[in-house]
């Protein structure tokens, strides 16, 4: 598997004051299998970019097909899915994958483009677009075995764990550790990943200092967790717009220097498995 980050902040898209190198869109991840279907986690502004990239990309007239995960409709995990430019092709597909029933997923995601908020609604555009759930057994998409786990945060949310050939990747964002510390249930979940990105949405003393119940997490959690999961690699993002590049390095470092493998996600890291 092939794993690349086009979007990792969070709530917002964002830069801190002083320019960035991490990047400012929204959350959005493309795993390329072995087999090189695309599988994309979440839709947030990171997918304009991508869906840039995969018609800039794509050999001769050969259709474009994706599959989308979403772990949960917070704008901030969808607000790309109008700008995804193969939308308007009409040799394109989108399967759309989520934890709810699949005609919820399409009824969401369509107030997103209904008048006056957008000009074209999404299920009128040229491509084509399946909806579908992903259920307690998980799910087999582009070869890989996609599984989920829920989260703690406002209105629900999943961590996903996308696993092949002995390599997994979880993404768990968007989630609050629980106030004694540890999420057993998503350390189970992420036992042994080869990846495992996590929420470090704010500070440690920026959470203790009111951001408690607001459904986000710090570095510190995320070093507890891969320690507990015993994950290969530790991957931050979803970061706080407001945090600049210097700041999420600082956080980086503290981080590695209690979980040696910890990086910080940026725009354009890519990862092989
Ligand atoms: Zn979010
Ligand atoms: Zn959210």
């Amino acid at each position: 598997m092939r794993l690349e980050f086009y979007g990792v902040r969070g709530t917002f898209p964002g830069q801190g004051r002083s320019g960035t190198k991490i990047g400012v869109n929204t959350p959005c991840a493309r795993i390329t299998t072995r087999t090189g279907e695309t599988i994309i986690v979440d839709a947030g502004t990171g997918l304009r970019p991508l869906g840039e990239d995969l018609t800039a990309r794509r050999r001769g007239k050969t259709a474009l097909r994706v599959s989308l995960l979403l772990t949960h409709f917070h704008l901030d995990h969808i607000f790309g899915l109008p700008f995804y430019g193969p939308l308007y092709m009409s040799d394109t597909a989108i399967d759309v994958y989520s934890w709810r029933e699949p005609e919820d997923t399409r009824e969401i995601l369509g107030r997103l483009s209904e008048a006056p908020l957008f000009p074209v609604p999404i299920e009128t555009t040229p491509s084509k677009m399946a909806f579908s759930r992903i259920g307690e057994e998980g799910a087999v998409i582009g070869g890989a075995r996609v599984t989920f786990c829920p989260l703690m945060h406002p209105q629900g949310c999943v961590a996903y764990k996308i696993e092949e050939g002995g390599r997994s990747i979880v993404f768990a964002t968007d989630t609050e550790h629980p106030a004694e510390g540890l999420d057993g249930r998503l350390a189970a979940f992420a036992r042994g990943a080869s990846v495992f990105i996590y929420d470090a949405m704010y500070l440690p003393e920026e959470y203790l200092s009111g951001r408690q119940g607001w459904g986000h997490s710090t570095w510190e959690q995320g070093v507890r967790l891969a320690q507990a999961a015993g994950v290969s690699r530790l991957v931050l993002s979803h970061f706080n717009p407001d945090h600049d590049d210097h700041t999420i390095r600082k956080m980086r470092r503290a981080a590695a220097r209690r979980f040696e493998r910890t990086d910080a996600a940026a725009e354009g890291m890519k990862i092989k498995l």
